[in-house]
């Protein structure tokens, strides 16, 4: 069961923060209001210290449900420049640079077990743990629960994550989210890759597809042939 909205459910104040400046820079005061008033905010929480996370959690909903089309876009912004506020005012320099120079696996795992530590600035009333130092999982997630979705939802997280380790661990990392309690996942999970990694991965598959273009060839009862494979394989390419 969801405890959004208990009294000790509470988060940092980035989520609403860094959520509404994405909302203010793309469409001014009257964009923040709408959505503010979408989500049931009268007037801002004192955020010099720890939320409500059902704050949080409305607001992140309302955006979803105002702005549809760029709310995905929206929301991991939001997240990218949470890592940023992370990266500028919560991790020593030193501790920085000690991440950056040490070898990417060592300085990953180093990255998680911090990550973990402060979870409950980001995570709220989930439970959080790492799944090695690539991945991490939510469960009960209070961004998700209640939403129904056939995508994942939660790209704030994912760009988190995502900042937090192409600045400390190495540059072009993807942060997937591969399981969603929104479309019906018992967790929502995150995987870290490199996007170099990803794109291999993607060419790989394109590869293969492309090198047996006229998939199986298979005899019919009369004889026959008839080829399957070709327009579904080939279809699937997107391109990306
Ligand atoms: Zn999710």
């Amino acid at each position: 069961m969801p405890v959004a909205g208990t009294p000790l459910a509470r988060i940092g104040p980035n989520a609403i923060l860094q959520l509404l400046a994405v909302l203010e820079a793309r469409g001014g005061p009257r964009l923040c209001e709408r959505v503010m008033s979408r989500a049931g905010i009268a007037s801002l929480p004192d955020c010099s210290t720890m939320i409500d996370e059902c704050i949080a959690v409305s607001l992140h909903h309302a955006v979803r449900a105002e702005l549809s089309e760029s709310a995905e876009d929206i929301l991991r912004e939001a997240g990218e420049r949470t890592a940023a506020y992370i990266l500028a005012h919560r991790i020593p320099p030193l501790a920085q640079r000690i991440l950056k120079i040490l070898p990417p696996p060592l300085s990953a795992r180093l990255l998680s077990g911090a990550i973990t530590r402060h979870a409950w600035t980001f995570a709220g009333s989930a439970g959080f743990r790492t799944l090695g130092p690539y991945g991490f999982e939510l469960t009960r997630n209070p961004f998700a629960h209640g939403a129904v979705s056939d995508q994942a939802l939660c790209g704030w997280h994912a760009a988190v994550f995502a900042g937090l380790y192409n600045a400390l661990v190495s540059a072009a990392f993807d942060c997937t989210e591969t399981s969603c309690i929104a479309q019906g996942d018992p967790s929502c999970r995150f995987e870290l890759t490199r996007k170099y990694d990803k794109e291999q991965r993607q060419s790989d598959g394109v590869r293969r597809r492309l090198s047996a273009p006229f998939g199986n060839r298979q005899t019919g009862p009369t004889g026959s042939t008839r080829t399957s494979g070709l327009p579904r394989d080939i279809g699937t390419y997107d391109g990306t």
